[in-house]
């Protein structure tokens, strides 16, 4: 394994031992793992082709001591070539959809920072876990927590949807339905963390939890060939992922992996709550906070964490932001699904939606490569779309009835495929 040096202030540099921390006492900036890449195996293509078919197969460019205890199956998701949906977008370039909507166990790309968050919570030495959650996160740390044989408790917004709750509750975790919007279970989980040893995965967790998000970044990446697209479209929340790819990108070159990154990243929410696209296109380093009202509720942060962090990863790689409604958030989902197979939840649908306002800007013109990152899945969001995507046509179990149902609706008036009879 590498080679964990300890922690470190992004914002003064300060430095601490590798503890279940994550705000520098100093200056309260948010504290980042520092590595050694150097004390390991040499990292090779060959070394990272040669490992397993999961997240792990990148495991000396994580933040564990040892080998994982939990999640070991996470990650290595499919880097699908989206033809289709490249054609419904007017664009000729190559665009690819990095599908974590398939993500094991629970559906989301929150595997991968929860396989990394409580495999370092058991070298830590918690047997307690949870986390601050607007529903991925929660189904994720419930999940591994029930594998690892760890106490779970997890804290959610009152308001989430059934599939996210449900999702959660199944394999026995306490879960803590709160009056409040995310920002207040946030800071609830900020004493909770203070006051009781548990290991919360995004709280005192969170320099180790970020760290599994680069493992979207490198996949790409190798997918792709070792080498990263002109253009990422990524939803943002907290804005750690966003930021998390663009680093898994700088260290692939930084370790001649890849050439010199010219990759432009871009951050997509919903326009109910758009902290982190606001301050890009008011080209503002000042966040200010919002009071979340959209669908996507799994990227409904008010008051992200690594907001500012996003939004200067939008400005450094030379990208954008932007925010859509709710309404072309169905359309996006809507899109995915007709041209791709693939359907993806809310947030999945704001990347989207988001994607082709960026090409109808001419911001990604189109002869140009695009990554969008499709983060979860349809199924545990489906309130979002219920009533918006057409009927089920009702018949009889009969033929007649088949043949009025469709010949009533204009369907299927030339015959398929000739049948074939013995
Ligand atoms: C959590 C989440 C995100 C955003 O992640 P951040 O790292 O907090 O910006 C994006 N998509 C889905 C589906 C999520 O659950
Ligand atoms: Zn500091």
């Amino acid at each position: 394994m590498a080679k964990v040096l300890g922690l470190r202030c992004r914002e003064c540099g300060q430095q601490y031992d590798k503890a279940p921390i994550h705000v520098c006492e100093l200056c309260f900036g948010p504290l980042e793992v520092q590595y050694d890449f150097t004390a390991g195996p040499k990292i090779t293509r060959e070394l990272i082709e040669d490992g397993p078919l999961t997240m792990w197969r990148y495991k000396d460019l994580l933040p564990l001591d040892g080998e994982p205890t939990v999640g070991k199956h996470v990650g290595y998701t499919p880097l699908v070539k989206a033809d289709n949906l490249a054609k419904a977008l007017g664009l000729t370039g190559e665009v690819y959809v990095k599908n974590d909507s398939v993500s094991h166990p629970t559906l989301s790309f929150k595997d991968r920072v929860v396989a990394v968050a409580l495999s370092k919570a058991r070298e830590f030495g918690f047997d307690i876990v949870g986390c601050a959650s607007t529903g991925n996160l929660a189904n994720s740390v419930a999940a591994h927590a029930a594998e690892g044989g760890f106490e779970s408790y997890i804290f959610i917004p009152h308001d989430l949807e059934q599939g996210k709750i449900v999702g959660t509750l199944i394999y026995g975790a306490n879960v803590l339905s709160v009056q409040g919007n995310y920002d207040e279970v946030n800071r609830l989980c900020s004493e909770v963390a203070g006051k009781y040893g548990w290991g919360l995965a995004n709280v005192n967790l969170r320099p180790f939890y970020g760290d599994g998000s680069k493992t979207f970044g490198y996949e790409i990446a190798e997918q792709l060939g070792w080498r990263t697209p002109q253009h990422v479209v990524c939803p943002s929340a907290g804005g750690s992922l966003v930021t998390k790819i663009y680093k898994a990108f700088q260290e692939f070159h930084k370790l001649g992996l890849i050439d010199e990154v010219q990759t432009k990243m871009y951050v997509a929410q919903a326009t109910g709550c758009n902290p982190i696209s606001t301050m890009v296109k008011e080209q503002t380093e000042i966040m200010k906070p919002v009071r979340p009202n959209t669908i996507a509720k799994s990227i409904a942060i008010g008051n992200p964490a690594d907001g500012y962090y996003a939004a200067e990863t939008c400005r450094k790689s030379g990208g954008w932001a932007e925010d859509v409604t709710d309404e072309e958030v169905v359309e996006g989902i809507s899109l995915l699904a007709k041209t791709e197979g693939i359907f993806t939840e809310t947030a999945g649908g704001v990347t989207v939606a988001v994607t082709r306002k960026l090409i109808e800007q001419g911001r990604i013109p189109k002869d140009e490569s695009v990554v969008i990152c499709i983060t979860g899945n349809g199924m545990k969001t489906i309130d979002a779309v219920v009533g918006k995507i057409g009927q089920t046509i009702p018949i009889s179990p009969s033929l007649a009835s088949l043949e009025i149902a469709l010949s009533e609706r204009g369907l299927a008036a030339k015959p398929g495929r000739p049948l074939v009879t013995a």
